[in-house]
């Protein structure tokens, strides 16, 4: 296939980018750099088959000849994570829903699909778990700025799934849950990576609130071959998927083992929600997907354990930081052996 990926030098499209081009797959990529960074496709740089824009997804003629020249476009350009998103809401509405806006206007000429990544904060705090795809969604108060980024994208939900309905445009939506992995940066909120970074270098590891919210986290992997599948299986298109992992884990027993495998000695610290993102802050308590759909149409089942991830990612870590390589044995405890 020909492949346009908005948001290709961020973090779960340059894995996408990856995954498609040792497929066989050609790939475009657009990307403004505003969260993706350009190291992150760097070593696709140059070869056959992929080529890449820095601009933004607003540049309406340049997308509409990426478009044009794709079969497929995987639309992964958003403003995410969490601080981004409270620090400027105005531009998460605008970026989220103004992007998507643009990518299905070009995709409905001549009736391209359209992969949307859409985000398992749009259950937002209901506790009806596991969740199903057809479950109601429960979003918080607008003066509340984090509730902006699950409301852009359920807007983002409904325009594709409409464009499908009303102009014949092959969409699916895919929600995003909590996606982990190498090339994460910490910089605009993820738990993950920033308890990774905390620990390496043997600061304070912050838990906000009182650590007993939980997340599933999954392997980026996983989700590139999720989306993947979608983006050529028929029956998915008109159709909304969670992509996750069923397994949970608190934020308090997260720092733990991120502490453990890395060997570090920073304290565990808690910090108000007030304190990180500013007064009347609201979390979700849980969040867990409903796989049986996603399983029985593509035989999706997450692959990868939490320690293993999370052992990676640590690995991937230290070989930025120039430190060394974690100790074998560690890999050994993290695959369960
Ligand atoms: N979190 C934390 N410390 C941090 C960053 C995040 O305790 O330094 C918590 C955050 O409050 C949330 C969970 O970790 O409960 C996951 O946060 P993230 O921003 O990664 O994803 P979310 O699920 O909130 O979108």
């Amino acid at each position: 296939m020909r492949a346009l990926i908005t948001g290709g030098a961020g973090f779960i499209g340059s894995h996408l980018a990856d995954g498609l081009l040792a497929a066989g797959h050609e790939v475009n990529i657009l990307d403004d750099l505003s969260t993706g960074a350009i190291e992150n496709v760097d070593p696709l740089i140059g070869k056959a088959g992929f080529r890449y824009w820095i601009d933004s997804v607003m540049n309406e003629p340049l997308l509409a000849e990426l478009v044009d020249r794709a079969d497929v476009v995987f639309h992964l350009a958003a403003a995410v994570g969490v601080q981004l998103i409270v620090d400027r809401p105005t531009h998460t509405i605008e970026t989220n829903v103004g992007g998507t806006e643009a990518v299905l206007r070009q995709a409905a000429k001549k009736k391209k699909k359209v992969v949307i990544a859409s985000t398992s904060e749009v259950y937002g705090k209901s506790m009806d778990l596991p969740f199903r795809e057809d479950a109601d969604l429960v979003l918080g108060a607008t003066s509340r700025h984090r509730w902006a980024y699950a409301c852009s994208k359920m807007l983002d939900e409904f325009l594709g799934l409409a464009t499908h309905r009303e102009k014949g445009v092959p969409v699916v939506v895919v929600r995003l849950f909590n996606t982990i992995g190498p090339r994460q940066t910490g910089r605009y909120g993820m738990v993950v990576p920033r308890f990774v970074e905390q620990a390496l270098r043997g600061e304070p590891i912050t838990i906000y609130g009182d650590g007993r919210q939980s997340r599933s986290f999954t392997w980026v992997g996983d989700v590139v071959r999720a989306l993947t599948l979608l983006a050529t299986e028929p029956r998915a298109v008109g159709e909304v998927f969670n992509v996750g992992h069923g397994a949970e884990i608190t934020i308090a027993e997260l720092a733990e083992e991120i502490r453990r495998l890395t060997g570090s000695t920073s304290p565990l610290i808690r910090v108000p929600y007030e304190r990180a993102y500013g007064p009347g802050f609201e979390d979700m308590p849980r969040r867990v997907p409903d796989l049986t759909k996603i399983r029985r149409l593509i035989g999706y089942v997450p692959s990868v354990a939490l320690p293993v991830m999370l052992q990676a990612i640590i690995d991937d870590a230290r070989l930025r930081h120039g430190l060394e390589a974690s100790d074998p044995a560690l890999h050994f405890a993290a695959a369960g052996g």
